[in-house]
């Protein structure tokens, strides 16, 4: 665009992919805007504007899209055992953030690159391609609500692709590395990690032999970046990695990587989970797509990016731990 700086607008940018997200494109010279329900006091980057607000709040949405050449809209309530607990909530929130975003983009001729997630597949069989059918169990069992959710959402975005507004969505398979959340709601390499450094007990939940393909946060930013293109206008494409690894073997490698005494316990399912819950026993993204398309391969492998990961939270008590 004449060489003027572009300015991308992302929404829910103080999380954790959106911090990465809004550093990675200050420092590759974009002008950056956070607009997220809650800004950390601590040291954010002084490079971003960073703007307390809800997606909630539709006017709020149109003056700030107006203001950029593009949105991230990662701001949403996510994860499964999180829907589990508030489903109307989820479905209340993230789809009328969405509507919001998508509606002042359409008006104003702005890209959109929505986050989705590699739960969208469901319980398919992998690997999972982008064109494939989804696979979920009914709708009173609660345990697919954020899959369901989430796929509502992407059609939504995909319905105004058809009405001309360039919108991309990316499903991210696994996403973990520094400032990932921990608690209730936290990834499985934060909490692992975390334990490990404690001496606490490393716990896998079942027998430890169900598959994820973990994306290292730096290279899933890179990929979601490379999704604002025009190429990728009205697609769906995953943003993973292909180093498949069972929850066991990770929990190992935490392990060793820590140089932790932690014990490796397995829990049955039905101790941290309400009835019904379902695992997912393989999810392996195709990544076919996001090389062709969007020339995305993640560059992370797997023990580097633990490394990182395990380093950042070992200084994690002398920063605080709501620092971006
Ligand atoms: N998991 C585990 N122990 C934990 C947290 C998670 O064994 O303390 C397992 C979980 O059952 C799943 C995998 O790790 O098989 C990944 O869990 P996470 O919640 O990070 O993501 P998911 O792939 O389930 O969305």
């Amino acid at each position: 665009m004449n060489g003027r700086r572009l300015r991308y607008l992302i929404t829910g940018g103080a999380g954790f992919i959106g911090s990465h997200l809004a550093e990675q494109l200050a420092d590759s010279g974009c002008g950056v805007t956070v607009l997220d329900k809650r800004i950390p006091e601590a040291e954010p980057d002084p490079r971003v504007d960073w703007l307390e607000g809800d997606i909630l709040d539709e006017s709020l949405v149109g003056r700030l899209v107006e203001r950029h050449d593009g949105v991230f809209h990662l701001a949403a309530l996510l994860g499964v055992r999180r829907t589990m607990a508030e489903p109307a909530a989820m479905v209340e929130n993230n789809l009328l953030g969405t509507l919001h975003v998508l509606r002042a983009a359409r008006r104003e001729g702005k890209k959109v690159v929505f986050a989705s997630t590699s739960e969208a597949y469901g319980k398919a069989e992998p690997p999972f391609r982008e064109d494939m059918d989804l696979l979920f169990g009914p709708t009173q069992k609660l345990r697919w609500s954020y899959a369901i959710g989430k796929t509502l959402e992407e059609v939504l975005c995909l319905g105004y692709a058809r009405k001309g507004l360039p919108v991309t969505v990316i499903r991210y398979f696994n996403v973990y590395g520094p400032r990932q959340k921990t608690g209730a709601y936290g990834g499985v390499v934060a909490k692992f990690i975390l334990a490990a450094l404690r001496g606490d007990d490393i716990t896998v939940y079942g027998d430890g032999s169900q598959t994820r393909c973990f994306t290292y946060v730096r290279d899933a930013a890179e990929g979601t970046i490379s999704a604002m293109k025009r190429e990728a206008d009205g697609q769906v494409v995953n943003i993973g990695s292909r180093t498949e690894i069972s929850i066991r073997e990770l929990a190992e490698a935490v392990k060793r990587l820590t140089g932790s005494s932690s014990p490796i316990v397995t829990v049955p399912y039905g101790e941290v989970f309400p009835p019904g819950f379902e695992e997912v026993p393989r999810r392996v993204p195709d990544m076919a797509k996001a090389e062709s398309l969007l020339g995305f391969r993640p560059r992370i492998p797997l023990e580097a990016g633990l490394g990182e990961t395990i380093a950042w939270f070992r200084e994690r008590p002398r920063r605080g731990s709501g620092r971006l």
